[in-house]
């Protein structure tokens, strides 16, 4: 049994850094685990144009600023949050800026701080997605309907029909990627479509199956968006996640509120695994003996769907018994990591 491993530095495409101390704090526990991260733009003011995303990157390169030696490498990929009204001219900029490398669709309020989220994507964007096209930006896409009608499970079946298939049909070139992929149908479209279709896959979905918000009372830490599936759908995305297929890489969607806002009567959607999610990976891909393919999909798939060189560094993972604390605690902050309670095997 090997007592360590070695990998390229990971990335994490997809990740909620916040602002303020909630910065501060995220920025501390990602830059031990990754060298670059997708940085969502749903801030409760969204980052709607390339002058917020820029000044958003500069606040993030300060808070960069007070982590000591080493570890201040990391690099912050921005996107724009995509809106009705976004123009051609704005997406052209953000290009130029060579600081933003993807746009975020949220459909108008299908997850948190999604109310400025696009109402009509075909009628209002159509000219934006022909230009993310042609200049090869990704569109990120948080495919699940905001109908309150459709069943909460069947969110994303459902978008997958009404707005992907279309999306697909109008624009066949447009870079693609299902952000969170949490169900069957949404890794067999990926499976079945051509080389512009990726999908990023969190800890949260595979570790677990919807019985955990169950289990023993209501569970609120384990609420997200997309909501936790049947252990069918884990077991799907476990196998799509290990199988070393190149459309298929890491994005932690970490997305931590502070614990008054989970615990709560109307609580957050949101896990934070930003504290851990190496070790939270290192034990899906072990559990199923595909250690081997961790660092393609960690490290490699991501950065080369975004068209990035791979990274330099590398990273060690350690076999060492941990358990992962019930709380974690920043200035006035307290935040409970994804997987509390549990023992894990591995850290970095
Ligand atoms: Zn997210």
């Amino acid at each position: 049994m090997s007592k360590s491993i070695t990998i390229v530095m990971p990335d994490d495409m997809h990740l909620h850094l916040r602002h303020s101390d909630m910065l501060d704090f995220v920025l501390r526990d990602t830059v031990k685990q990754f060298a670059r991260a997708i940085i969502m733009p749903n801030l409760s003011v969204p980052i709607i144009n390339t002058k917020l995303a820029v000044a958003y990157r500069d606040s993030i390169l300060n808070s960069l600023g007070k982590i000591r030696g080493d570890l201040r490498c990391f690099e912050p990929l921005m996107t724009l949050y995509l809106t009705d009204t976004t123009t051609t001219d704005e997406i052209l900029m953000a290009k130029e800026s060579g600081v933003v490398f993807a746009v975020k669709l949220y459909p108008n309020s299908a997850t948190t701080n999604s109310h400025a989220g696009v109402v009509d994507l075909f009628k209002n964007c159509s000219k934006v997605l022909d230009t993310l096209q042609r200049i090869k930006m990704p569109l990120l896409i948080h495919a699940e309907v905001s109908d309150h009608r459709v069943d909460i499970f069947d969110r994303e079946s459902v978008y997958i029909d009404k707005v992907i298939i279309p999306l697909r049909e109008k624009f066949p070139e447009l870079k693609i990627v299902i952000e969170h992929v949490s169900t069957k149908e949404g890794v067999d479209y990926v499976y079945s479509s051509p080389e512009y279709t990726a999908a990023t896959i969190t800890p949260q979905h595979m570790l677990y199956n919807r019985n955990i918000i169950f289990s023993g009372g209501l569970r609120p830490h384990y609420y997200c968006l997309p909501i936790l599936k049947s252990e069918l759908h884990r077991e799907y995305l476990v196998k799509a996640a290990t199988s070393g297929d190149k459309r298929f890489f890491l994005g932690t969607d970490s997305a931590p509120h502070d614990v008054k806002s989970k615990e709560n009567n109307c609580g957050c959607a949101g896990c934070y695994s930003s504290y851990n999610a190496i070790s939270l990976y290192m034990k899906i891909f072990e559990d199923v003996g595909c250690i081997s393919n961790l660092e393609k999909f960690a490290s490699f798939h991501g950065a080369d769907f975004y068209n990035l060189p791979r990274n330099k560094q590398t990273l060690t993972i350690y076999r060492n018994e941990n358990i992962v604390p019930d709380k974690i605690s920043f200035k006035n902050l307290n935040i409970v990591p994804l997987a509390y309670g549990e023992t894990l095997q591995w850290s970095i």
